[in-house]
């Protein structure tokens, strides 16, 4: 069923919910959000239903997520298609988690290996059992942060913001990124893990390591048969800003001006997707790309034949309630 569906809809959605944290069992907290084993269906409260591609809950491993939500869309980019992953969700949901676990994963610690790691793994093991096509892999690393552009994969005394240019034949070209060539696991969680550590962070009332700029990995790999045959994809991962509304983090000043420009490029994503995942008539055909940087980037790797897997994450303890709501029919309307 999964399978049919990612040659059709442009947009998957899997909901993620994390088990209670320490601090919130600390607190007292209580869990309000149930998922249904084998069911890809949450219930928040007592009766507020919603129905996702995937469903995940708090013993789901991460080994789950990569097999069941992410395998197929390694398929599709060695089959020439370009394709994103991006993980939604309030600050402190397990996006990085979801993510990451760069650390971790060059330890061997096989539970805390998170998506990219694991796409990473089998990528590199791909390129090694097809022995008759020729590969060239590379990777960038970019953070948007207030509508800047900032190479992750460069010096931060190098960092200076980057200009995004439209290709006459619809890619996206972005000016002075860094694209380094790779050709191992190892060396590309190293890179990553280089980059992770310069990324933009602030502190607010929420957590104080939150993250406040989205977080674009991609993979760029040029992949030729034994005839000839050449094909160029982009696969991004992306790990987006917090979404909480800048009240509840008593945002002022700086924060609140990174506030409102975080929640216009995940505004303007909840558009872009929602309006690819019009059908027949609906459909719109103007894609607000133009909306935001981080719909620009993404524009060529959203829609068309590129396909896009939105990982939700949310917290089930009941004072993240509001958040988790709003997580639950962001995700919902991306469907
Ligand atoms: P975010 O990146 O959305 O701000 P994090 O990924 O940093 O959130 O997660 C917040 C905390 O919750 C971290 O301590 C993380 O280890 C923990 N956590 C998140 N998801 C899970 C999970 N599925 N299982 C166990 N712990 C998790
Ligand atoms: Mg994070």
């Amino acid at each position: 069923m999964v399978e049919d569906k990612s040659k059709t809809i442009p947009v998957l959605v899997a909901l993620r919910c994390r088990p209670l944290i320490k601090k919130e069992l600390d607190e007292g907290c209580e869990s309000c959000l149930q998922t249904i084993s084998g069911e890809p269906q949450v219930v928040l409260g007592k009766d507020r239903a919603f129905t996702y591609d995937f469903a995940f809950g708090p013993t789901d491993p991460q080994a789950d997520v990569y097999n069941h939500a992410c395998r197929t869309l390694v398929e599709r980019v060695f089959k020439g298609y370009n394709a994103t992953i991006l993980a939604y969700g309030q600050t402190g949901s397990g996006k990085t988690f979801t993510m990451g676990g760069y650390e971790a994963s060059l330890e061997g610690d096989e539970d805390a290996m998170g998506v990219i790691p694991r796409i990473l793994r089998e990528v590199f093991q791909i390129i090694v059992d097809k022995k008759d096509f020729k590969f060239a892999v590379r990777v960038s690393y970019l953070e948007i942060y207030k509508e800047d552009l900032i190479d992750l994969l460069c010096a931060p005394s190098e960092r200076a913001p980057l200009p995004i240019r439209e290709e006459s034949n619809g890619g996206i070209k972005i000016h002075g990124s860094r694209e380094v060539p790779v050709t191992n696991f190892e060396e590309t969680m190293n890179l990553l893990s280089q980059g992770a550590t310069g990324r933009t962070t602030g502190a607010t009332a929420m957590n104080n390591t939150s993250s406040r700029s989205h977080a674009i990995f991609t993979l760029h790999i040029d992949q030729e048969n034994d005839i000839g045959d050449c094909s160029k994809v982009k696969f991004h991962m992306v790990d987006l800003a917090g979404s909480e509304r800048t009240k509840r983090t008593m945002a002022e000043g700086e924060r609140l001006k990174e506030g409102i420009n975080i929640n216009k490029g995940l505004l303007a994503l909840g558009n872009v997707i929602s309006a690819l995942g019009e059908e027949g008539d609906h459909r719109r055909k103007h894609i607000p790309y133009r909306d935001s940087k981080l719909t620009r980037i993404l524009q060529d790797s959203l829609g068309g034949n590129s396909h896009t897997l939105m990982i939700a994450c949310v917290s089930p303890a009941d004072s993240n309630i509001e958040e988790t709501l709003n997580t639950l029919r962001y995700a919902d309307r991306a469907r």
